[in-house]
């Protein structure tokens, strides 16, 4: 009863292809985001009658891609449907979707995501993927609960979403945050939409204890919301069984600390789900998927093999590489900037990146397309490291500066921060130390262990500048040849 294998979860998940610039069945723009409400519309996104639908193509092609990176088999043939319901963010009262019953089609069946945790492999399978357009936004104010009046928002209402359905095999939260993530990676991947914008993901979670009712959670607006929700509903669920209290099939809302209820489940056969007869049936050519899958660029597991192979890194340095986009752009920009480069510096160039880079842009919350930081500037970073010019210990404190972009060669300039490994010069300030303490060289002779003052002196005088490893070899040098004499 306790195993973890009695958790049942099963996710659906809402992604807007909001890298589309129209809006899915009319030429209105994508781009509300902080917009005036109620701007970018037109009589089809509001629900006028008499209105007529038109396809954005481009949301069939958006929609191949994510299909074919999932490995779905897609439908060839298929039409919408109209999904009624009543609810003030859908003044038509039906929602146009694609329907996978009643001689409709779903666009794409099956395909998977693979997740690993604890280093263990798990593939999650897919019941379907489909389009959908996005309802309008309502508003609250305040808590959904207690909110007095509910405004309407409707430029969202006609942005392209795709809806992925899993299979009931997601057994814990952990597992629906790892799915979420690879799910993010790959959509980013494929160039169809920018996760990182508000709202552009949400997720409906069907959870249930094994042998009891479902519960549906909808609309959770991040993936760690997710996460948390999913702790929270297991344990209340698991809490009502324990005390042998009996609950029914319902839809919950999580408010960021528990799930309240918002109604009965409805069931399938409350929508009502007819063939929507104003939008003509689509059909796709395998010339015309086999055209699509050409353009899809290259996805994480494949990138993951060529970093390995092409840079010698290790299954870790890949991993953690691909597991962000936008980083590992950089990093293959950056790497491949200087001809000169070879294994050490690609593992070099990557702890770098990954280590001081991605800490600092965790630190700060911003990513790294938000700074100045240009993958060239790193390439000189590396140079300097490796020849000797700078040291590791000393490029770390730098880190503020280097991320804003200025060149390393103004930032040393204006600390003096260079690593001095110029023999002739070093001699001559070992030589000054050791005339001006007499009484030091006097110890050392009686001690060799006094020479560290000695070298302190030295790293004094060149405000730690000076090559340690040098500065002790040529001070030796220098104290041997008054042995001598
Ligand atoms: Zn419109
Ligand atoms: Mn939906």
């Amino acid at each position: 009863m306790n195993s973890e294998n009695d958790v049942i979860i099963g996710l659906e998940v809402h992604v807007q292809l909001n890298n589309l610039k129209t809006k899915l069945f009319c030429s209105c723009s994508t781009d509300y985001r902080g917009k005036e409400p109620n701007t970018h519309v037109c009589p089809i996104c509001l629900g006028l009658p008499g209105s007529l639908p038109v396809i954005n193509e481009k949301a069939i092609e958006f929609a191949t891609k994510v299909a074919l990176a999932l490995q779905c088999e897609i439908n060839e043939r298929f039409w919408f449907f109209r999904k009624n319901y009543f609810y003030p963010d859908m003044a038509k009262n039906f929602q146009i979707s694609q329907y996978n019953k009643a001689g409709g089609r779903a666009f794409g069946n099956k395909g998977h995501i693979t997740i690993k945790i604890n280093g263990v492999k798990k593939d999650i399978l897919l019941n379907r993927i489909h389009l959908e357009e996005d309802p309008a936004r309502i508003v609250h104010f305040g808590s959904i609960i207690t909110s007095p009046y509910t405004l309407v928002d409707y430029n969202r209402s006609g942005i392209t979403l795709l809806e992925i359905v899993t299979e009931p095999l997601i057994n814990s939260p952990e597992e629906a945050r790892e799915f979420l993530n690879q799910l993010k990676l790959l959509i980013e991947y494929t160039g169809v939409s920018n996760l990182d914008l508000e709202g552009s993901c949400r997720v409906d979670a069907n959870i249930s204890i094994k042998g009891y009712p479902r519960v549906e959670v909808k609309n959770i607006n991040s993936f760690k919301e997710v996460e948390s929700a999913l702790k929270w509903e297991i344990t209340r669920q698991k809490n009502l069984i324990k005390r042998n209290q009996s609950f029914t099939q319902e839809t919950r809302h999580w408010d960021g600390k528990v799930t309240i209820p918002l109604r009965t489940k409805e069931f399938e056969k409350d929508y009502r789900y007819f063939p929507e007869q104003d939008l003509v049936p689509i059909e796709l050519t395998q010339e015309y998927i086999e055209k699509i899958r050409k353009t899809l660029p290259e996805m994480p597991n494949e990138r993951f093999e060529r970093l390995r192979k092409q840079y010698q890194l290790s299954e870790f340095d890949a991993e953690n590489l691909i597991l962000n986009k936008s980083l590992a752009d950089f990093y293959e920009e950056g790497v491949n900037l200087d001809p000169s480069f070879g294994p050490e510096e690609y593992k070099l160039y990557c702890n770098w990146l990954m280590n001081d880079v991605l800490g600092w842009l965790n630190d700060h919350k911003l990513t790294i397309d938000q700074t100045r930081l240009k993958p060239h500037h790193l390439v000189d970073l590396i140079k300097y490291l490796q020849s000797g010019k700078i040291t590791s210990k000393i490029a770390k404190t730098l880190t503020d500066e280097i991320m804003k972009g200025i060149p390393l060669e103004k930032i040393l300039k204006k600390h003096g921060k260079v690593r001095i490994d110029d023999e002739t010069y070093i001699r001559k300030i070992v030589r000054e130390v050791i005339n001006e303490n007499p009484k030091i060289v006097e110890d050392y002779f009686k001690k060799p262990k006094a020479m560290q003052a000695l070298i302190g002196n030295v790293m004094k005088k060149t405000r730690g500048q000076a090559d340690p490893k040098l500065t002790q070899t040529i001070m030796q040098e220098e104290l041997k040849k008054l042995e001598r004499n």
